[in-house]
């Protein structure tokens, strides 16, 4: 974005800042436009005085006297008393904390004029530490309503105030947007923030508080609008970029795999598969995301995916957040695609020496088809001959820099390895296609603010002859009940998993409780092969145990959150989840999906201990009430609200300020109508609205 744009910053890095300059920084505050975009929580009325006789109990006041008398004196404790008179009656300040500074100035006061909450006492009228100053009779009353602005230890209320009026006052606040953009009865961005800043003694206190003034409709839908412009702007120039046409023939990998499966694809799979073969064969990246409910069935619509890349003579990588779900993949994926004759590599931080360095040749040279592993993929170090595709499995796991790193390290073809060669050779780098998947689905109104650049595909259909299961919640009394079941079970033939919760301030305690549960059920259910799996484990042993659990020759396997995402052992059927209190909605239901994969009826029990807080109990409510996906996604969103939501890709930039996704809905639609035209009419415009409002933060968005 150019440069020239920007509003100069207030203040330029030097050695010396003051500690209020580094607090505001610290929240932002850097820019003019960023003070005067810093809005006010609250507002205090000192636009007015009350008569002292017409005060009223508990009501927050501003009055004005004579200081009549000043004396600290001994009421059961050491107090500053001070007398104030005016013509309807008298007040008495208390101050049961104070300074001599404080005293002083009082008892040296004519008249003070003071704020705070009267109440009526033994002694009459009283304020108990109101706001004081020392006034003359001709002191100007304010003439709008005083801003209380976010602020924070280090950042004093006085010092921002000043700072965000100057801001404001310098700020260029030009209109942007033309003639009839925006929705009507809306004021210019001036007029807004300046009414914000300094309401009129008249405003509605109401409107201003709950943000349905128009003044802070138009802040709302201008912050919609950045959001929606820098997304489309990021789409947009995806589409400039050229990525290999990759289109499978006839006969080719993508037919010999859908024969060679064991099951029929869902309608859903078929339809989702064929958006992305739709996508890969055009020459602009893809950038979509592949969302399915856990258990959906995701993984093989990847692997037809890198079947269609590899048949185009491309590589495909394929990320995953942890090693136990990318070897488990590996295994799949080795499974189904090995005996078509593919070459299918290993990279994962743990594979050290030779063999890692076998692995890093057979990529850069071109000679595996498709790379497999954890984020180690986009380390430096990795280089691939002709990456066409990319996929990221469980991508809400990845951090924002982590996608951003993929993003910019993922140039197709320009590896060490071979030039590109045949039908897409080109002088410009190709950027791979993308693909992302994701059993965490997002609401719609998320989708359209956070996703508006990302093509989604939804899975909306489970394989047929899943049973559904079922979850019932018990107090942490019921565990030995819990236990017996779990005997019956395994006698015939179940599997069973039982989860310990993460205590993520100490990983010790965590492992404790893992390893004393595991320890208790192998002592309770003598003759059964209990294992234990935890993230302190090295990953060949996590690999030995999953084996073990998979294969079936273990029948309980107590284990951490490290099963949360991926896992895939369909004769599992039982889950318990101890102290499922701790774990969120989102990360209980992915948890939950680990059974229910086969035709057998499945059963997670969530122990608890009580007492639960409210939104403890609206998730354990959530999660006996519904095994879908997107109505327990729904619920989330409910309960916590779409920053936290959003976990990792919110923590990369404060996205949203003031809108409120589930309120603001029709400003959002209208934003996200107008951006289009406005990019297309007038972009300059469309930048610099984008550049006001997010400053350095826009990259993240497109993340
Ligand atoms: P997720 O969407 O959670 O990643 P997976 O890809 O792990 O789900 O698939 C879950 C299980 O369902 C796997 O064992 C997979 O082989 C199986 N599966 C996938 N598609 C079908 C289908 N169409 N019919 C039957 N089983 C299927
Ligand atoms: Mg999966």
């Amino acid at each position: 974005m150019p440069p020239a744009a920007a509003t100069p910053p207030t203040q330029t890095p030097t050695a010396s800042k003051s500690a209020p300059q580094k607090a505001m920084e610290k929240l932002g505050l850097v820019r003019d436009i960023d003070l005067a975009l810093h809005l006010p929580m609250r507002y205090e009325d000192e636009t007015r005085l009350t008569p002292i006789g017409a005060l009223r109990e508990g009501e927050p006041a501003q009055v004005e006297g004579v200081v009549v008398d000043c004396q600290v004196e001994m009421r059961g404790r050491r107090q500053l008393l001070v007398r104030l008179k005016d013509d309807t009656g008298t007040l008495l300040l208390r101050f049961l904390h104070f300074y001599p500074s404080q005293q002083k100035q009082m008892s040296g006061a004519h008249r003070l004029r003071v704020r705070g909450e009267a109440r009526v006492g033994f002694f009459g009228r009283e304020m108990v530490h109101p706001v004081v100053k020392v006034v003359d009779d001709d002191t100007p009353l304010a003439q709008s309503l005083t801003p209380v602005y976010p602020a924070s230890a280090q950042l004093p209320q006085a010092y921002l105030r000043k700072a965000v009026a100057s801001g404001l006052a310098r700020a260029d606040l030009r209109e942007l947007l033309p003639e009839g953009a925006v929705p009507r009865g809306l004021p210019s961005l001036k007029e807004a923030l300046h009414y914000l800043h300094h309401p009129p003694p008249s405003a509605s206190l109401a409107a201003l508080e709950d943000h349905s003034h128009p003044a802070w409709q138009r802040l709302k839908f201008e912050e919609l609008l950045a959001q929606q412009l820098s997304q489309m702007q990021a789409q947009r120039e995806r589409a400039l970029l050229a990525a290999p046409a990759l289109r499978g023939g006839p006969g080719g990998l993508h037919e010999q795999l859908l024969a060679a499966l064991p099951f029929q694809l869902t309608a859903a799979q078929q339809r989702v598969a064929e958006e992305i073969a739709q996508d890969l064969a055009r020459p602009q990246p893809m950038h979509r995301l592949l969302q399915g409910d856990v258990g959906s069935g995701k993984t093989v619509v990847a692997a037809l995916a890198a079947t269609v890349a590899i048949d185009a003579g491309w590589q495909c990588a394929l990320m995953a957040p942890t090693e136990i779900l990318a070897e488990q993949h590996f295994r799949k994926l080795v499974g189904w695609l090995e005996p078509l004759g593919l070459k299918i590599a290993w990279i994962t931080g743990s594979v050290k020496g030779k063999a890692r360095q076998a692995m890093l040749d057979s990529a850069a040279s071109g000679e595996a088809q498709l790379i497999v592993g954890t984020h180690a993929v986009i380390e430096d170090k990795v280089r691939f001959a002709r990456l066409g595709l990319a996929i990221i499995d469980e991508q809400h796991r990845f951090g924002v820099a982590q996608r951003l790193a993929l993003r910019d390290k993922l140039k197709a073809g320009t590896g060490d390895g071979l030039p590109p060669a045949g039908p897409a050779m080109s002088t410009a780098p190709l950027e791979p296609h993308m693909l992302m998947m994701s059993a965490t689905p997002i609401p719609r109104t998320l989708a359209m603010t956070y996703f508006a650049d990302l093509d989604v595909s939804t899975i909306d259909e489970l394989p047929p002859g899943r049973s559904p299961i079922v979850t019932k919640v018990f107090t942490e009394s019921k565990r030995d009940d819990v236990i017996d079941k779990i005997r019956g079970a395994v006698t015939d033939g179940a599997q069973v998993y039982w989860v310990c919760p993460l205590v993520e301030e100490s990983e010790a305690v965590d492992l404790r409780n893992a390893t004393e549960t595991h320890a208790e059920l192998s002592a309770t259910l003598a003759g059964t092969s209990v294992g234990l799996l935890h993230g302190r484990m090295s990953p060949a042993d996590k690999a030995a145990v999953m084996a073990q659990f998979s294969s079936g020759q273990m029948s309980v396997l107590v284990a951490t959150t490290v099963i949360e995402v991926g896992v895939d052992v369909p004769n599992a059927s039982l889950m318990v989840i101890e102290h499922a209190e701790r774990f969120g909605l989102a990360q209980l239901h992915q948890l939950r999906g680990r059974v229910g994969r086969g035709a057998k009826a499945s059963v997670c029990v969530l122990l608890y201990t009580p007492p639960l807080s409210d939104t403890g109990k609206s998730r354990l409510k959530a999660m006996a009430e519904t095994t879908d996906g997107f109505e327990i996604a729904r619920r989330d969103l409910d309960i916590r609200g779409p920053g936290e939501f959003m976990g990792s890709r919110q923590s990369g930039a404060e996205l949203l300020r003031f809108a409120d996704l589930q309120e603001d809905a029709p400003l959002l639609v209208a934003a996200r109508a107008l951006a289009p035209q406005l990019l297309d009419a007038h972009p300059a415009a469309a930048q610099r609205h984008v550049l006001r409002w997010l400053g350095t933060k826009a990259e993240f968005l497109k993340a």
